[in-house]
């Protein structure tokens, strides 16, 4: 008995209905979507349905080839646990964590429990090997490694075994139950079912425009907008004192209004679910503006005393003293809404995870330009990057500072220490600068710069952060540091994108860095 061809979402469609469930409809025709990753995805999800179990699914022929596999895939190559080849998933799955509302199909709380990429081995036609009933897998995730074997057992072509290789991945004794969170949002199932509302809920391309149920509600809108200039917001789930809530942060200039702290708490409200992704599980350092931008801001990092209890936390271990220790982590939107009313008016995670704080999980490269740089020169810095890290099949893409500066934020799979991307980020830079010596100064001191731009691979290190996607930057207009795409970067300003503009961009565009959150990439060795 031979399984369809992967390819078909009907009866995924078919069992959903898409008013009532969060779960992506997926494209029309799947068949047309080419792979835009270098390799093939894959993603386990933890699903605590009416009996838990974990999907595995691989990204094949423009859908997610499925396995509900009750005990969970496992790297003991002494075990073969049973799975059941259910429907075929729309890509848009690979990033779906949320809750499913009780009584619809599959109803209850699933999380990202592992992604990645993988290779079929010995085969060059992974749906046919499907069809066939044996498909050997190599994973690259973030929990599961190696080579794993699908096999169909005889008769009943739903009824499944997967098992792994005893190779150098394989671990007797491993069990999926004790590593228990999601490797995007850190959230375990016990978190998502809790708080449905809280989490970002990912999967979406275009999650401003068509999921207003992860932003804030009109409702939630309209009750900021008839507070006095203080009072309780509900927002979120959450209960927050909010203050001041017509002061000026942003002056009006010529035809430009004024942006009050209220509008910057709307504007946080709204753009919440789509920066999630860059804030989770990462400590949060705070430039604050409690005056508004014509005053001197400052740094905060230390979480304040009188902060709420249930504000995610993390005690840096290694902090010095004088350092600050108590960081606040940006788990839920409703934090980002507190971090907006203390004054946080620009936002920087760090860009390792609170648990490993010393691995990063971006490499980041930093055109800063000099007082003589001109756009032209920056936007070709910028592309001849793209040039190296296309050449190394490395993907990155880049992102306005909202300021003068470009940056490329390229995303790694965890590994490489701080010093590691620093030197990496170190050579692709003096390779760049090479070709254009005259637009680039190696200078440590401004002054001695002569106007040139800096290619700062220094960035790269511990506490040491960018400006966040989509944060405001305190400049008139009130800018938001953009992530766009190559081709769009020639046509730009550093500054194009503001407060009052960026979120019809991302109704229209969705978010240019999406589709680096599930890229799981080595960087290759340099010269
Ligand atoms: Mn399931």
């Amino acid at each position: 008995m031979a399984d369809r061809r992967p390819g078909d979402l009907r009866e995924y469609r078919r069992r959903r209905n898409f008013r009532r469930t969060p779960e992506p409809a997926g494209r029309a025709d799947p068949r047309h979507i080419t792979c835009n990753s270098a390799e093939p995805r894959f993603v386990v999800q933890r699903h605590r349905a009416t009996r838990l179990h974990y999907d595995l699914r691989l990204e094949i022929n423009g859908v997610l080839v499925s396995w509900a596999v009750p005990k969970g895939p496992t790297l003991d190559p002494t075990v073969r646990r049973a799975a059941i080849h259910v429907e075929d998933h729309p890509l848009e799955y690979l990033d779906f964590e949320g809750v499913i509302p009780h009584g619809e199909y599959g109803g209850g709380d699933v999380i990202v429990w592992d992604t990645g990429t993988w290779r079929p081995h010995g085969t060059d036609d992974p749906a046919q090997a499907v069809v066939d009933g044996e498909l050997h897998a190599d994973f690259f995730g973030r929990k599961l490694r190696g080579r794993f074997v699908f096999v169909r057992r005889g008769t009943d072509e739903k009824s499944w075994l997967v098992l792994h290789k005893d190779d150098e991945h394989a671990v007797r004794g491993w069990n999926p139950e004790d590593y228990p969170r999601s490797v995007l949002s850190g959230a375990t199932n016990d978190d998502v079912a809790r708080h449905p509302r809280r989490l970002w809920r990912g999967g979406r391309a275009h999650p401003v425009a068509q999921h207003n149920d992860t932003a804030a509600s009109a409702d939630e809108l309209a009750a900021l907008a008839a507070l006095d200039d203080e009072g309780t917001w509900e927002v979120f789930g959450r209960r927050l004192k909010v203050t001041h809530l017509n002061k000026v942060i942003y002056p009006g200039r010529g035809r430009t209004h004024a942006l009050t702290k209220r509008d910057l708490l709307r504007y946080a409200a709204r753009i919440a679910p789509v920066v999630m992704p860059y804030l989770a599980g990462r400590p949060f350092n705070m430039h604050r503006f409690p005056d508004g931008i014509d005053a001197p801001g400052f740094w905060h990092k230390q979480l304040p005393s009188h902060a709420p209890d249930w504000l995610p936390r993390w005690q840096n271990p290694s902090a010095k003293r004088g350092e600050a220790a108590t960081y606040l982590v940006v788990d839920e939107p409703a934090a980002l809404i507190w971090a907006v009313n203390f004054g946080a008016i620009e936002w920087h995670a760090w860009t390792s995870r609170t648990d490993r704080p010393d691995l990063p999980t971006w490499a980041l490269v930093d055109i800063d330009p000099g007082s003589r740089t001109t756009w032209r020169e920056l936007v070709e810095l910028a592309l001849l990057h793209r040039d190296a890290l296309d050449h190394l099949g490395v993907q990155g893409k880049p992102k306005l500072t909202g300021q003068r500066g470009i940056q490329i934020w390229i995303p790694i799979r965890r590994g490489p220490t701080f010093d590691d991307t620093r030197a990496w980020v170190e050579h692709l830079s003096k390779v760049v600068g090479s070709l254009m010596p005259d637009a680039v100064s190696w200078e440590w001191e401004k002054k001695r710069r002569a106007g040139r731009a800096r290619l700062d691979f220094t960035q790269n290190a511990a506490n040491k952060t960018l400006v966040a996607p989509y944060s405001p930057r305190p400049l008139p207009r009130a800018p938001v540091s953009a992530p766009v795409e190559w081709d769009e970067l020639p046509h730009l300003r550093p500054d194009r994108f503001t407060v009052r503009t960026i979120l019809d961009r991302l109704a229209e565009r969705g978010d240019p860095f999406h589709a680096l959150l599930t890229v799981n990439q080595q960087l290759p060795p340099l010269g």
